[in-house]
């Protein structure tokens, strides 16, 4: 039989009426719904509360302290998602309703867009929905290189699930509600052992171009205030005119933020190719402070100025005041690089059965009051030597990235798989000589820097943390189309030229 703490359902239940629906008269519903969702039988009042109040716990300490006595008094079954399903069900209570939520957000709004995304990220935080705790596990560095800092995240922020839940997962029966991971019914779902828990799970409502999307922070995020923006229909992601048109609309919405959408077709964008979407938040990345080279002008966009930036993978920068005319000047790099081909420097437009394989990322900012549009230059071709995508990181660099370089990547933040950060401690212990581990696919990487470097106790952490990066620089350079070569760089001109010249 378990009992809460009344002393702790108390604090709860003022929590509760601070920052959900709630009001006074509410309490004993509240009471009984945290009761029905923790499988508990009562409350008692104790002399010993096991929560410091002079500690000022947070809703979700006094959640996850009762999730562990569930477990401790057998009425919680100790897998992950149910923890997960359990944990959003009470910290739903802390949340105000949709509706609430988002006549909030727009009240804040009308004062700034900056208060009204602080009014949503602060709750966000507060009912765990953005996992603060977790996403300070991650390894987090800079590196300098010749194109300026590169940042390395080594992304330790995602719990393991158990045998058990793998096991539970592989009987399960997929549901076909919501279709993905992304919908807007995700709103409010109680998940399962297959779909994330999103009791607590709220999204603003917010228009771009008229049309209806959602708005969302990411629970594990990559970077400050990262959030997600997803149409409101579940249909696949599509990058054309109508994007940048709403990237840029977004913009003007929440000049604030940055927004970029990754690659529509595969191996070169992100994961989720089925729900159009797009990725927002306040972080200043590496590739925002590139330096500009090469300035150009688009004939028929005299208002837009042009320029390539110095960065491992390809990117034309358009910049200017008016909106349209980014949007249509943008929209003509795109069509010219989707038909671009140069087979001098491996690039093609088509296969000769007709398939596509050129896109573009695109990422919008609005700095300086001006517009940014960078324009990243997409190739999913393979090849016998390259089988997993010419430009994309090859064999010799696939032991720190293999996985698709998406938006975040190629602005420079390398995110990693956790499994590195064992391994890479492993790699510092041989190079100090400390032991004979296996390094697998490590090894030849570990015996170059032998080589290269006299280690020692002091100086290795920064040598193999810096190596991360550099090899990382490489991978960029791997999913740049026009190369750093002389020959790289003439044929990137070339195509400049036919944007110039039209
Ligand atoms: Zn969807």
């Amino acid at each position: 039989m378990m009992l809460l703490e009344q002393q702790l359902v108390e604090r709860f239940v003022s929590f509760a009426m601070k920052y959900g629906d709630f009001e006074i008269e509410d309490t004993i519903y509240l009471q009984n719904r945290l009761l029905a969702i923790l499988n508990a039988d009562g409350l008692e009042h104790t002399t010993e509360i096991p929560i410091d109040f002079k500690n000022n716990p947070t809703p979700n300490d006094i959640t996850q302290y009762w999730i562990q006595q569930g477990i401790k008094h057998n009425v919680i079954e100790d897998t992950l998602y149910n923890k997960e399903i359990i944990e959003a069900q009470i910290l739903d209570l802390i949340t105000p309703r949709p509706s609430a939520i988002n006549r909030q957000f727009f009240d804040a709004y009308n004062q700034s867009a900056d208060k009204a995304t602080d009014y949503f990220y602060e709750i966000s935080k507060l009912n765990h929905y953005v996992k603060e705790d977790a996403i300070a596990n991650n390894i987090n560095y800079e590196v300098t290189t010749e194109y300026g800092n590169i940042e390395v995240t080594i992304n330790l922020s995602k719990p393991e699930k158990d045998a058990k839940q793998i096991a539970l997962a592989k009987e399960a029966k997929s549901s076909e509600y919501p279709q993905c991971a992304l919908c807007i019914e995700n709103e409010g779902y109680k998940g399962s052992v297959l779909q994330a828990a999103r009791t607590n799970h709220r999204i603003i409502r917010i228009t771009l171009d008229n049309e209806p999307f959602g708005f969302q922070y990411s629970p594990y995020a990559y970077f400050q205030e990262h959030s997600i923006v997803l149409s409101e229909k579940h249909e696949p992601m599509k990058i054309n005119k109508q994007t940048f048109i709403n990237l840029l609309a977004f913009i003007d919405q929440f000049p604030h933020y940055f927004i970029g959408s990754n690659a529509d077709i595969p191996l070169v964008g992100g994961s989720i190719l089925s729900h159009n979407h797009y990725q927002t938040g306040k972080h200043i990345f590496p590739m925002d402070n590139a330096i500009e080279i090469d300035d150009f002008k688009i004939q028929q966009f005299p208002s837009v100025n042009a320029s390539i930036l110095k960065w491992p993978m390809s990117v034309i920068r358009l910049k200017g005041s008016n909106k349209d005319d980014i949007v249509e000047a943008a929209t003509f790099v795109m069509d010219r690089w989707n038909h671009y081909s140069d087979e001098s420097v491996q690039i093609k437009a088509f296969s000769d059965d007709g398939e596509r394989h050129h896109t573009i990322t695109p990422i919008a900012r609005y700095r300086n009051n001006l517009y940014e549009l960078d324009v990243v230059l997409r190739d999913n071709q393979t090849s016998d030597e390259y089988p997993d995508g010419i430009f994309h990181p090859h064999q010799d660099v696939q032991h720190i990235k293999k996985e698709n370089i998406g938006l975040i990547e190629v602005m420079g933040t390398a995110i990693l798989p956790g499994r590195l950060k064992q391994e890479i401690q492993d790699v510092k212990n041989y190079l100090l000589g400390k032991q004979a581990v296996e390094l697998g696919v490590h090894q030849h990487w570990a015996d170059e820097m032998l080589e290269k470097y006299t280690v020692n106790k002091t100086n290795v952490d920064e040598i193999v943390d810096n190596e991360v990066g550099y090899k990382f620089k490489r991978v960029l350079e791997d999913a740049g189309v026009f190369k750093q070569s002389e020959e790289g760089q003439n044929a990137f001109k070339r195509f400049i030229l036919t944007l110039e010249k039209n």
